[in-house]
């Protein structure tokens, strides 16, 4: 029998499908650019960034708040925050970006079997991009 992920785990495990969707998702050729310096890298060497950071749990693995970012950007940059946010305006515009900053503060409780809902969606996304990569 295998061993039951506990909340955190299950938590960290999407953590990982959803960075490997992200990354997957905007690459092109295998090749992902920093949003918020516009450098290109491989997709493997790439980090999914959030805007609102990850302890945010409302927008934690919400699509429009994590982009490709390099290390540069996303650590030693602090998630170059102001260009994060041009980013995310120019791209799904204010209506979206005023969404986020409501939406990350509010309280999000996500059940066993939400996590574990999502992490079937995105495992199945990533295999199918996969396939086309
Ligand atoms: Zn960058």
């Amino acid at each position: 029998m295998r061993k039951q992920l506990t909340i955190s785990g299950l938590e960290k495990k999407l953590d990982r499908i959803f960075s490997v969707f992200v990354r997957l998702r905007h690459a092109r050729n295998g090749y992902c650019q920093c949003v918020t310096c516009g450098k290109w890298h491989h997709w493997k060497d790439i980090d999914a960034g959030h805007y609102w950071k990850r302890q945010h749990q409302a927008t934690r693995w919400d699509e429009r708040n994590v982009h490709p970012q390099d290390t540069h950007c996303n650590k030693f940059r602090g998630g170059a925050e102001a260009e994060h946010a041009t980013y995310i305006l120019a791209k799904y515009g204010k209506a979206v970006y005023d969404e986020l900053a409501v939406k990350h503060s509010m309280i999000a409780k996500f059940t066993r079997a939400d996590l574990e809902g999502m992490i079937e969606k995105y495992s199945g996304l990533v295999k199918q991009m996969e396939r086309h990569t």
